[in-house]
């Protein structure tokens, strides 16, 4: 693997640099404030081509890989997590459609998530059955040409403002394995006994939406089934492997943005007649956070690198994706500390950092559930 970023991909962290910089600040004060999502800002990263660089050519998307999408990502949080967030994850979902869509569902559901006219969610997670995913209790029933579909979702991004949404329900209720007893439909929001609330006062990326969803009776084409029936939970867990390698690029972008926060204070504050960075005790953090950082970085871009070449290592980036959620929020509470009681003020853009660094201890896998797949793929099953 060569470690250098080639000439286009130099191009794309610039651009993406670029665009955070120039464009968030504009947008991520009142985000943040009124836990509202920036449509216009998720519409600019639309046009400028920043959403779903991942997804294929000839379905509206650039054809480059999951780590190209990775750089963006980090140079997006490094600025501001809530406004990354909020403009890429408007694509979430889109890459379970990729790799088990069929020709048709890919060609419905891809292209309008790039031309920004179209935002998607996946909903797994329900109210009682968060990190045990199997345990999920959804139902679809066959009825003619249509599944009806009935049940509660839990913490869905982009729930109350997406046009779609992946819902992985119970189809094989009979299935031995509870393993095999899922399937992944794709609901159109706008149908019938469809509803979603938006779930207000979260601690960090509120740029972000993330809602509750309710499914009465909600009667779906059969067509709309992705992948293989039965099939849906290891579809999801395939679908991890990529969308747990982008989120330690929000991770190392977070880690990144605080740590360049920190670096500048200790060389402008003055205590005791010197710079705070002439004190080891802060010498040593800011070379803690950065060594991290750096392991973190390299730890999931041989990850990504992997999955773009064909062969996912799901052990790797179970044990990259805790490690750099880790390092985020080691990072922003050490920054917030080297800030002293300026870091706790929301002016100085250091307690946010704080905020927003927490959920990547917790989605798409809390750091417990990686750590169980980590030391299963080491030790085997052992209970
Ligand atoms: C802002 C936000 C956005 C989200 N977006 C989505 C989304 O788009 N789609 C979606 O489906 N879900 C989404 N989620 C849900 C998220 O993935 C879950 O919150 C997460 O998987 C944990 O599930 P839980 O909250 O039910 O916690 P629980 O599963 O109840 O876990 C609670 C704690 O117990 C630990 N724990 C649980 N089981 C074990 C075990 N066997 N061994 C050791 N420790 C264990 C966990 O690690 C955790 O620390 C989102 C959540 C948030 C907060």
């Amino acid at each position: 693997m060569n470690f250098e970023l080639n000439d286009e991909q130099r191009d794309i962290v610039n651009a993406a640099r670029e665009f955070a910089e120039g464009e968030f600040p504009s947008y991520m004060e009142e985000s943040d404030e009124n836990e509202t999502f920036p449509r216009a800002l998720w519409k600019k990263g639309c046009e400028l081509g920043f959403v779903g660089v991942f997804i294929k050519e000839e379905y509206g998307g650039a054809g480059l890989g999951y780590f190209e999408d990775s750089l963006i990502s980090e140079e997006f949080w490094r600025v501001d997590p809530g406004c990354g967030l909020a403009v890429l994850a408007a694509t979430f979902g889109s890459q379970l459609i990729q790799l088990f869509g069929s020709e048709e569902q890919k060609k419905k559901y891809l292209p309008p998530l790039i031309e920004g006219k179209a935002i998607m969610g996946s909903a797994i997670t329900e109210p009682d059955a968060g990190s045990d995913v199997a345990g999920v209790a959804t139902t679809a029933v066959l009825d003619g040409d249509f599944y009806a579909i009935n049940g509660n979702k839990m913490f869905i991004t982009n729930g109350s403002i997406a046009d779609y949404v992946n819902v992985l329900c119970v189809t094989h209720p009979e299935a031995e394995s509870r393993h095999r007893r899922h399937s992944v439909i794709v609901v159109e929001t706008d149908r019938e006994g469809f509803e979603a609330n938006k779930l207000k006062g979260k601690l960090g990326i509120r740029a972000s939406d993330t809602a509750e969803i309710a499914l009465n009776n909600v009667r779906v084409p059969k067509e709309n089934l992705v992948g293989i029936p039965g099939n849906g939970f290891k579809e999801f867990m395939e679908f991890f492997n990529v969308t747990r390698v982008h989120v330690c690029a929000q991770a190392v972008g977070a880690a990144q943005g605080a740590l360049e926060k920190a670096i500048f204070h200790v060389k402008s504050r003055k205590q005791f007649g010197s710079l705070l960075a002439k004190f080891q005790v802060n010498q040593f953090k800011i070379a803690e956070m950065a060594t991290r950082i750096e392991a973190g970085r390299t730890m999931y871009w041989r990850a990504a690198w992997l999955l773009d070449n064909g062969i996912p290592d799901h052990r790797l980036v179970a044990m990259a994706k805790w490690f750099c959620g880790e390092i985020a929020v080691y990072v922003a509470n050490e920054v917030l500390q080297i800030h002293g009681g300026y870091g706790y003020l929301r002016e100085y853009g250091v307690e946010k950092f704080y905020r927003d660094a927490k959920i990547l201890e917790i989605y798409e896998g809390a750091k417990e559930i990686e750590k169980l797949v980590v030391a299963r793929a080491i030790l085997g099953k052992m209970n």
